[in-house]
């Protein structure tokens, strides 16, 4: 399947780009949490892309049930279940296969996983923050502007650039940076950084 093999190839960019990133990441965690979300994130996407290289000829379904269930098991913290688990249900919307349609479907479905398991909100400066613009954006681009998927993708990608910069000058209201309470205020949030990483090589492997 040309499609599953196109996202494994996705995987792969997106572990190698956590990798690089593992530091900053980390950095940013520090300042408001418990440092490990590099760390957790470098894991999780390593084994991930090892997972969905051993799969034999697989669809694209199957590449993020397998990635999204590899990310719950390994990623572990907060973000862990919320990146893997809503990747595990969203993928379902992939069962026939990749185009703007089932992109739309399966992005939104993603961001209501999010929403729904972690309880976050926009302005909670968590990864929602970085989402829900990306999502409304690739929809809105897709159904009313009619733009091909790949210009849609690069302004959710703008988008979900812009929801990183928000989540500066807000207030955490939910994960570890909640207990800071206002001292949260004037961090970049590090799960909504590396939603942003993940668009970004969705992007630049699609383009
Ligand atoms: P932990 O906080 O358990 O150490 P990580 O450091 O891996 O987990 O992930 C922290 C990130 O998870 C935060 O930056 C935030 O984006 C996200 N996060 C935490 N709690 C929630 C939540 N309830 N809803 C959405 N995102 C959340
Ligand atoms: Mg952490
Ligand atoms: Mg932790």
């Amino acid at each position: 399947d040309g499609d599953g093999a196109a996202v494994v190839a996705a995987v792969e960019a997106v572990a190698e780009r956590i990798e690089r990133e593992r530091d900053h990441l980390t950095e940013l965690d520090s300042a408001i949490g418990d440092a490990d979300h590099g760390g957790n994130m470098a894991r999780g996407w390593a084994a991930a892309a090892e997972a969905a290289r051993d799969l034999d000829d697989p669809d694209p379904q199957t590449v993020g049930k397998t990635v999204g269930k590899t990310l719950m098991s390994k990623v572990g913290g907060a973000s862990g279940p919320l990146f893997g688990g809503s990747l595990v249900f969203a993928s379902a919307e992939l069962d026939d296969g990749i185009d703007a349609e089932s992109a739309v479907a399966f992005a939104e479905t993603y961001l209501q996983k999010v929403e729904d398991r972690g309880d976050a909100r926009l302005g909670d400066q968590t990864m929602v923050d970085a989402l829900t613009p990306a999502v409304h954006t690739f929809k809105k681009s897709i159904e009313t502007d009619e733009l091909p998927p790949l210009e849609a993708l690069a302004k959710a990608v703008d988008a979900a650039d812009r929801g990183v910069a928000f989540t500066v000058p807000i207030r955490a209201r939910k994960g570890r940076a909640s207990y800071l309470g206002w001292r949260s205020v004037g961090h970049q949030d590090p799960g909504a950084t590396s939603t942003l990483y993940i668009l970004e090589e969705l992007l630049s492997v699609a383009a």
